[in-house]
């Protein structure tokens, strides 16, 4: 159970709310090209607006690096949370975020009206949690709660900064989902418990394969980093991704799983190319025998089903990273195999954010999983064990 105070625990009636929610939605050209995260971040807004508060909105968008850059500006998250709340949202466009037009746009507020402030990371002050600025956002608001999730993972004014100066804090309803659903599966699963990784990189996901061998029944590792295992195994693997130096972690890891009497797949073929593209003649062959001049793109026939057959007697899967390069439409089958095989199941099923998620939405099977995060570096450091400074800064229960 969470042991933070959630909206439900606020009297927000007639109360300046500052809400910090994860607006970072991509853009193209100035249009939203996927808006999930503003709908996620409705219930608790709508909750706010229900019960009388002075509903003030922030997030960041993006990197813009301390500088006010226009093509990052939230203006058009205004215009769309106006249309999903049907209710006037005013945008306060302010350059230096906590200016003129925030403080006026705050002083006419009557109970229940909503502001939304430009990115928080128009200000250098920031990601550096510096104190002023903190203040500044605090000044606006009697009361804050955290409903980015996404961003619980940094250590930000507008995450913990702010939480020092106003009344009262909680987190929202997105964010206490979140952590319900990771964390009962993470801590609480209902066995067998499978957990699947892929993704480039070894070296990103160190400390969760160390973290989840220790929760897991099945650990399945795909994707660029099953290579590094291959090599680990005693196989070659042409110019496929690797990373030397983890080799005697990934020894470690497997001989961790063994002693835990945790099941570990990897991959046993794979689908190999001469050249990193999707129109580009490919075989499948065994992992570990990777001619020189080849790389791997994606998990062979034989993998699908064996990786399939593991998720199909869990109650609880945990996925994070595609299988492949499933951008190209020809090394997608991998990644695609997984999302299938979890949508088929009775259990629990967990998507991890970032690009599995998107591949998840991508694919159709969005509607199938129990829970997909809107957190992809949040989500990992919560299944690496870390706790999240912008849950921790909040008021306990
Ligand atoms: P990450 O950024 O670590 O979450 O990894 C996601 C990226 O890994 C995606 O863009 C995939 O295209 C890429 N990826 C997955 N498998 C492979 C592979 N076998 N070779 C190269 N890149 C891969």
């Amino acid at each position: 159970m969470l042991n933070k105070k959630t909206v439900d625990d606020l009297q927000v009636k007639g109360k300046r709310v500052l809400v910090r929610c994860d607006f970072n939605v991509p853009l193209q050209d100035g249009v939203i090209t996927d808006e999930n995260r503003i709908t996620a971040a409705l219930p608790t807004i709508k909750k706010l607006i229900a019960d009388g508060g002075k509903v003030i909105l922030c997030s960041h968008m993006g990197k813009p690096k301390g500088e006010a850059k226009p093509e990052l500006s939230l203006a058009p998250v205004a215009k769309r949370l106006s249309e999903l709340l049907e209710k006037e949202v005013v945008f306060a466009k302010d350059d230096n975020v906590v200016g003129e037009n925030a403080k006026a746009a705050v002083a006419a507020m009557k109970d229940g009206d909503v502001v939304l402030l430009e990115n928080t990371r128009y200000r250098k002050e920031e990601t550096k949690n510096e104190e002023n600025y903190s203040k500044e956002l605090a000044s606006l608001a009697d009361v804050f709660v955290n409903d980015a999730f996404g961003t619980s993972h940094r250590a930000h004014c507008s995450t913990v900064g702010v939480t020092e100066f106003v009344e009262e804090s909680a987190v929202g309803y997105l964010m206490e989902k979140e952590i319900e659903f990771l964390g009962n599966a993470v801590n609480n699963p209902e066995r067998p418990f499978v957990a699947i990784l892929g993704g480039s990189k070894v070296s990103d996901k160190i400390n969760v394969i160390n973290n989840l061998l220790e929760k897991v029944d099945t650990l399945i590792i795909g994707g660029g980093m099953a290579y590094t295992f291959a090599v680990a195994k005693g196989g070659k693997v042409g110019n496929s991704l690797l990373e030397e130096d983890k080799v005697p972690y990934a020894l470690d890891m497997m001989k961790k799983a063994e002693e835990k009497g945790v099941k570990f797949l990897t991959p046993v073929d794979t689908v190999i190319t001469q050249e990193f593209k999707n129109d580009t003649p490919f075989k499948t062959v065994p992992t570990g025998e990777i001619p020189d001049g080849w790389e791997g793109l994606d998990i062979g026939e034989e993998t699908r089903k064996q990786f399939a057959e593991a998720i199909k007697g869990a109650k609880t899967v945990v996925w994070n990273g595609p299988m492949g390069v499933f951008e190209f439409e020809n090394f997608a089958k991998g990644t695609k195999a997984v999302a299938e095989a979890m949508a088929e199941i009775d259990a629990t099923t967990i998507i991890g954010g970032g690009d599995s998620a998107a591949a998840v939405n991508q694919l159709g099977f969005g509607d199938k999983m129990t829970h997909i995060s809107t957190g992809g570096g949040a989500s990992l450091e919560f299944l690496e064990g870390k706790e999240l400074p912008g849950v921790v800064a909040v008021d306990d229960k």
